[in-house]
């Protein structure tokens, strides 16, 4: 392998070119890794606009109505207000800790890593645009056996006039100021994410989805029940719905709707879905084969068609979430460089990945919605419960849970697992592992739950509702 500058470059520091990189250092192969944001990018989406921040603003968001449901327990007093540049502030510093840590762990395995955007000259050779001592352009021309590329999606924003007023997620966290009127637009986990959290952060939120119902793709029942219960949170979700054109004015952001409406609104936000990071990455060039959407097509092994180019993770466009990002790039690295001692190599599954959408109440959920199960199966039983939680009986929230269960009713397995209501991504994780088991309904009403949890209900779920 010592023809070569390094055995393995990757090509982005996002959640699976950390991980590969990481690995492959691990087996004791030459790894580089580019991030074009350089060390402030370290951990890409995920870590810098993605999840992490996400999940600590969703987090802000509950307190709004924790502070309110504790009065039904006896907390008096004025509910605190949110002070939007301390949580701004608080979240920056803790990614910048992270890019910290992701520099660490790479540099501690033993991975180069380069500071700047990387462009394939050749099928063994990639150009790293970098900065000189003194600040001026320069580059470094590197050889690799293989190269990865990991350079994660980009949101994309339809075209219509007035669109160079919207903001997408990577603009969302650093808002100034505050936007007290808030336009969503689109129905899939962006969405509908931060229009749970700026609503509950305290804005006037309205949604605007351009078909019948939020979240394609997930089961009717809970889309239908996330949508309700969003309502209820304050969300003015509008369905069938669509901006026609925006236009800035003194007062804010003039919205002119598809039925005729306006609206005026501080900031819109366009969460209509993301696309593969590939502008000048130099795959014609080398004639690396992408879909029509831009996605670069690989193999079982993550292979594209220049056999020693990989690509994984969001730039794929399959599954766009960072664990199956991880799952890729550690399947990978075992099947480039061998897996490690007295280890099988690893394989990742596509089906029953577990998911969560961190709306107000969470969208937990694995397997089949009920129309594949019957589509799959044709006979199935479908367990469901629907409760308004413990602790609502004193906090006063009409906030109510939905759970279901799907079983085949040939073999007795749980095929789908749904959850909305509090903590469903915590609850459905564990869940998962059963199912991939194989657990059977038995199996599940064997099970002894935990009182008095939520999730007990899904080891008590007794009498099939359909
Ligand atoms: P990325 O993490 O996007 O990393 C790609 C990296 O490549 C970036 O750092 C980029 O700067 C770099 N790069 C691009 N081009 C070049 C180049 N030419 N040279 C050098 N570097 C380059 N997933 C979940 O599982 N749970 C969640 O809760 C969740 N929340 C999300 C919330 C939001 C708002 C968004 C946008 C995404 C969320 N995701 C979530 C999805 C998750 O972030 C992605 O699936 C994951 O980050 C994909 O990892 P990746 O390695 O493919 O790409
Ligand atoms: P999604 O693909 O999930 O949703 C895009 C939404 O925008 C859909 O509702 C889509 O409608 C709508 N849309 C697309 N084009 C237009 C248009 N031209 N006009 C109006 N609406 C449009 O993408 P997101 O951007 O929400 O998220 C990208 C991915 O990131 C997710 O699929 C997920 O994999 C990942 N992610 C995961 C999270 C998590 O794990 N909790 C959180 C956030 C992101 P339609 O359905 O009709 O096509």
């Amino acid at each position: 392998m010592s023809s070569f500058d390094f055995d393995f470059f990757v090509i982005g520091g996002g959640s699976g070119g950390v991980r590969a990189a990481r690995m492959a250092a691990q087996r004791g192969v030459r790894v580089a890794l580019a991030e074009a944001l350089g060390t402030d990018g370290l951990g890409g989406t995920c870590v810098n606009v993605g999840c992490i921040p996400k999940k600590l603003y969703s987090y802000a968001a509950h307190y709004a109505e924790a502070f309110e449901e504790s009065r039904g327990y006896g907390w008096e007093g004025a509910a605190p207000s949110l002070n939007w540049a301390t949580l701004k502030a608080n979240r920056a510093k803790e990614i910048a800790r992270l890019n910290g840590v992701y520099g660490n762990l790479l540099r501690g395995s033993g991975v180069t890593v380069i500071n700047g955007f990387a462009q394939l000259q050749d099928p063994h050779m990639v150009r790293v645009a970098t900065l000189n001592a003194d600040g001026s352009p320069g580059h470094q021309t590197l050889t690799a056996r293989h190269i990865l590329i990991a350079t994660g999606g980009t949101p994309h924003v339809p075209h219509f006039q007035g669109r160079e007023h919207v903001i997408t997620s990577n603009e969302v966290f650093d808002l100034e100021p505050f936007p007290k009127r808030l336009l969503v637009v689109g129905g899939g986990y962006i969405a509908c994410e931060f229009a749970s959290i700026f609503n509950g952060l305290g804005a006037q939120v309205t949604q605007l989805y351009r078909g019948e119902q939020i979240l394609r793709g997930f089961d009717d029942e809970i889309r239908h029940f996330l949508a309700g219960e969003m309502r209820k949170h304050g969300v003015d979700l509008r369905l069938n719905a669509g901006v026609v054109s925006i236009e800035r004015e003194a007062d804010g952001l003039h919205v002119l709707l598809e039925d005729g409406n306006r609206l005026v609104v501080d900031a819109a936000l366009y969460a209509t879905g993301r696309v593969p990071n590939v502008a000048d990455l130099g795959l014609e060039a080398v004639g690396v084969v992408q879909s029509a959407q831009g996605a670069i097509v690989v193999d079982e092994h993550y292979r594209t068609n220049v056999p020693n180019i990989h690509a994984l993770g969001d730039v794929t466009a399959r599954v766009q979430l960072t664990p199956v990002a991880l799952g890729e790039a550690m399947k990978l690295v075992d099947h480039l460089f061998g897996p490690a001692t007295g280890k099988p190599p690893r394989d990742m599954h596509y089906d029953l990945i577990p998911t969560a959408v961190f709306t107000h109440p969470n969208i937990g959920t694995v397997g089949l919605t009920e129309a594949q199960a019957r589509e799959q199966f044709g006979q199935i039983q479908v367990f469901r419960s629907e409760f308004r939680a413990l602790k609502h009986t004193l906090s006063g929230s009409q906030e109510r849970t939905l759970m279901k269960l799907l079983v085949d009713a040939t073999t007795d397995r749980v095929v789908g697992l749904h959850m909305v209501g509090a903590e469903a991504g915590e609850i459905v994780q564990g869940f998962a592992v059963a199912m991939k088991a194989g657990a059977t309904k038995a199996v599940f009403d064997s099970t002894i739950g935990i009182h008095p949890t939520a999730a007990e209900e899904f080891v008590t779920m007794r009498e099939p509702a359909r």
